[in-house]
């Protein structure tokens, strides 16, 4: 097994923030590994901190083999970094924003380069046009094909398909996974559920603290959370009269049904009886992994000083 990231004990404070606290991670190199958590809870700041972009406060480690604090121009120069707001000048052509991503790295072989992330894409017949004129999901793909034009490593994407539409994030994930398999390491944040399931591994950050990691099988096991999935003629009514009742932790509309979740299976199961008669029908299920997000959330905001 090669890692791609290995860090222990990452601290990052900005002012009197105490943003990222004492975060560790394991990575295996090819893995597509999604950082979710709400917002403002660190996870820019660390993905920032494991491919050299930031200098964490404390702690150690390696990022594609090189040490994050001594040799962080070493990790930069082989990753790749996509945000929400990527660039792309929208009044050069297709071609030409690659050219001009080449051209800003150093490249060498450039016209070669910039011809197969062409034809990775199927844009080769299309380089002449504006990018201004791509719609959203072939914008967002560019972007991609111009942060990976130098081949980096490890790929850091933030956010990436925030307000694109599903078939443009499948084709985009699509994409994700064959870099994957070609052996770049990809950590991604999002809020989708959809993205999180559609990753190797997770980790869940809450207020700059890692608290659930593991494929996402793994971590809605290991959540212990009990789910009731409840059905009949507005059945979702009954979420204001659940909620904050004794073993009742979330209570979430699904489609026309209801998700009532705890922990405390006595406790949760005492509080539904009443409720298990005509016209509403109950019955578990497995959780699923917003249920379990939702929880972690909620538990941590209320664990917070
Ligand atoms: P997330 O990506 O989970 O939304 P961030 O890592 O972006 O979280 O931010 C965590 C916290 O750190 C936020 O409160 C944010 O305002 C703060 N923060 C991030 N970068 C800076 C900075 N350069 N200077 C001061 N505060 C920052």
């Amino acid at each position: 097994m090669t890692l791609a990231i290995d860090v222990a004990g990452l601290n990052k404070s900005f002012g009197d923030k105490h943003v990222v606290n004492d975060f560790s991670i394991q990575v295996e190199a090819g893995r597509i590994c999604g950082f979710l958590g709400p917002n403002g809870s660190g996870k820019t700041t660390t993905l920032r901190m494991l491919c050299g972009l930031l200098t964490p406060d404390s702690g150690r480690g390696e990022a594609l083999g090189f040490d994050i604090l001594r040799e962080a121009d070493e990790i930069k120069r082989r990753t790749g970094y996509m945000t929400q707001k990527f660039s792309l000048y929208e009044d050069l052509t297709i071609a030409e924003n690659l050219q001009f991503t080449a051209r800003v790295y150093g490249l060498d072989r450039r016209t070669e380069r910039v011809a197969v992330a062409l034809d990775r894409l199927g844009l080769t017949a299309r380089r002449d046009q504006l990018a201004g004129a791509l719609s959203g999901g072939w914008k967002q793909r560019l972007a991609l094909a111009s942060a990976t034009l130098h081949e980096p490593r490890l790929l850091l994407l933030d956010e990436p398909t925030a307000g694109v539409d599903p078939k443009a994030r499948r084709t985009f994930w699509d994409e994700i996974h064959m870099l994957a398999a070609e052996g770049l390491t990809v950590l991604v944040s999002t809020h989708y559920m959809d993205e999180a399931e559609r990753c190797h591994e997770i980790a869940y950050i809450s207020y700059g603290r890692l608290i659930a990691r593991g494929t996402a099988q793994e971590v809605v096991a290991a959540s212990n959370l009990v789910t009731f999935h409840g059905e009949g003629p507005q059945v979702d009514r009954l979420a204001q009269e659940l909620l904050g009742k004794p073993g009742v932790e979330t209570v979430a509309p699904f489609g026309a049904a209801l998700h009532v979740s705890g922990a405390d299976r006595a406790a949760l199961e005492a509080t539904l009886q009443p409720f298990r008669r005509d016209p509403y029908r109950w019955r578990e299920v497995q959780p699923t992994l917003e249920d379990v997000f939702i929880q972690l959330m909620s538990g941590a905001q209320d664990n917070y000083p």
